[in-house]
């Protein structure tokens, strides 16, 4: 705790610099799953709050810094029999990313965001003050951090609840054969019944006619001659594959037993499906070889490394959008209209209460959960196109009563984009707590694609990446030189790398 606070007494006399200096900053933990353009230069570094503090097995609790990731945090609980209630997918998203942002995976239909999951966080306001948000204790400062991209103040400590963890994940793939039968089935899964026995529900539409929903049980029980599935190998399929494989020629129902780590970072080779995209750019073909052979480079962490140095992200759409259940259907007739986009990614969420900066669901559309729908694929590479293309996304999502996630592009104006929000709110929340002078939300997560054509025209760096297969050649250089692929291949959360024997000495 020591070195804790010590640190924290660094990062708030850094802000208190610039709160007094009046000049706007940048959060850095050296790593990030937002897809917008990095160009801010003012930053404030908390690379070195990265420890699991304390694991409290009485409690239920643990003593989390910002700057851990998913993996690193279910590899420190597990031992104790112990596992957060919202793990997000993608093994390299942060605590304080994750309280943040907006955060939720398939258990969030459950638990809602992973904010939601938090009893606590100490945070480093913007003008330098320590202070401690709860529902008991600033909760208004609590609730309204909460998805509001660090516009209020830096993370610096998070007491996170956590839940009892099985072995397994008794994993259940229903195979669909439209979309109205997909959405429909996604929410009958969270209800009623079959909602409490589920801990886990999402699904995966390959195409118009062909989707699976996945719904997850934690169990210790393994049938006998049952060998467990796994995905964190580089032999092993990945997870979207495996599916579409599974539910392509039966409408029968698939089950599998999935050791539960494996299950919660299912999707992590391949980045879902983005993964296959950067076959699709660089030529190349995409099979079982290939990726074994190329699987060092097809982890989340190096996939993202790649998309940011390519400049690729900027030509790519990566958005999740939550809509209310009876327009999710119309939706996705449309972006298959307009994008031609598959697969997509459905997840039920449980909305936060009102105000909030997460997604919600308003007036006569209100409901207490939305479906999540992630849209992840090329756009158009001619720049106005590729605008033109996003503003009628955001219009159609807006119309349909859904909302973006606030870690991707956005290109909404100022009032339309409060529009959506209480700004008098979460402004009232930035004078109360002295957070006038950082960037609002708006500020921060606006892409002006004009500036940034503008900028790459002028910058040869970036008019050469513009150059096939320029770009990709550049990603996989920085990604290589990061040398993250030793973070996924040193985890120890991987079923596949521990002995039988120190399999069960690992959980008890
Ligand atoms: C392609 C893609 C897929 C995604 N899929 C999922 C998913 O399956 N499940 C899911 O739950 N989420 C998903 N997300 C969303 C993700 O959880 C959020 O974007 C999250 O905020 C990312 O956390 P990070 O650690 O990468 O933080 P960053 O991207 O670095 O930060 C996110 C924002 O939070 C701010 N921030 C970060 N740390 C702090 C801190 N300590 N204090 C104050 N502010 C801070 C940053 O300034 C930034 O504005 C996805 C995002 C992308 C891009």
């Amino acid at each position: 705790m020591d070195r804790h606070q010590r640190i924290v007494a660094q990062v708030a006399s850094k802000v208190k610099d610039y709160f007094i200096r009046k000049e706007p900053f940048r959060i850095s933990h050296g790593s990030t799953n937002s897809t917008r353009p990095n160009l801010k230069k003012r930053v404030v570094d908390i690379s070195g709050l990265r420890n699991v503090i304390q694991i409290d097995k009485k409690t239920r609790t643990a003593l989390v810094e910002p700057n851990v990731p998913m993996d690193r945090l279910v590899e420190a609980t597990l031992p104790h029999g112990l596992v957060p209630p919202v793990v997000m997918e993608f093994p390299g998203i942060t605590v304080g990313g994750g309280y943040a942002g907006t955060a939720g995976e398939s258990s969030s239909f459950k638990f809602g965001f992973f904010d939601r999951t938090i009893n606590e966080v100490e945070m480093v306001m913007a003008d330098g003050e320590i202070v401690k948000a709860s529902e008991k204790e600033n909760a208004d400062l609590f609730r309204g951090a909460a998805g509001a991209v660090g516009t209020l103040g830096v993370t610096t400590l998070v007491n996170l609840r956590l839940i009892e963890a099985k072995k397994y994940v008794k994993t259940t793939y229903y195979p669909t054969r439209s979309i109205a039968q997909a959405v429909k089935e996604v929410r009958e899964h969270t209800e009623g019944k079959q909602g409490e026995k589920n801990d886990y529900v999402d699904g995966i539409l390959f195409s118009k006619d062909h989707g699976a929903i996945v719904t997850g049980e934690m169990t210790d029980y393994l049938p006998p001659n049952i060998k467990p599935q796994t995905f964190s190998h580089a032999l092993d399929p990945w997870f979207y594959l495996h599916v579409e494989e599974a539910t392509r020629a039966s409408d029968e129902p698939v089950v599998e037993y999935i050791p539960l780590a494996e299950y919660m970072f299912r999707y992590d080779r391949g980045g879902f499906w983005v993964g296959r995209s950067a076959f699709t750019y660089m030529k190349f073909p995409f099979n079982k070889f290939t990726r074994w052979f190329l699987d060092d480079f097809l982890h989340t962490r190096m996939l993202y490394r790649a998309l940011h140095a390519s400049g690729i992200a900027t030509r790519y759409i990566v958005q999740d959008m939550a809509l209310p259940y009876p327009n999710a259907e119309k939706f996705i007739s449309y972006t298959d209209k307009e994008f031609d986009i598959w697969p997509i990614w459905l997840c039920p969420l449980k909305q936060s209460e009102q105000p909030t900066m997460h997604p919600h669901t308003k007036g006569e559309l209100k409901d207490t959960q939305m479906l999540n729908i992630g849209l992840w694929g090329f756009g158009p590479q001619e720049p106005q196109q590729y605008l033109s293309k996003n503003r009628a996304l955001e219009k159609t999502l807006g119309e349909m009563g859904g909302m973006k996630w606030l870690y991707a592009h956005t290109y909404y104006s100022k009032d339309e984009f409060w529009s959506q929000f209480d700004c008098q709110w979460h402004e009232g929340l930035r004078t109360k707590y002295n957070a006038g002078g950082l960037p609002d939300v708006h500020d921060k997560v606006h892409v002006d694609i004009q500036k940034y054509t503008d900028m790459a025209q002028k910058d040869w760096g970036m008019r050469l990446k513009n150059i096939w297969p320029l770009g990709g050649l550049w990603g996989i250089h920085k990604s290589i030189q990061s040398k993250d692929y030793m973070i996924h291949r040193n985890s120890t959360w991987k079923w596949k790398r521990l002995g039988a024997s120190r399999r069960w000495w690992w959980w008890w």
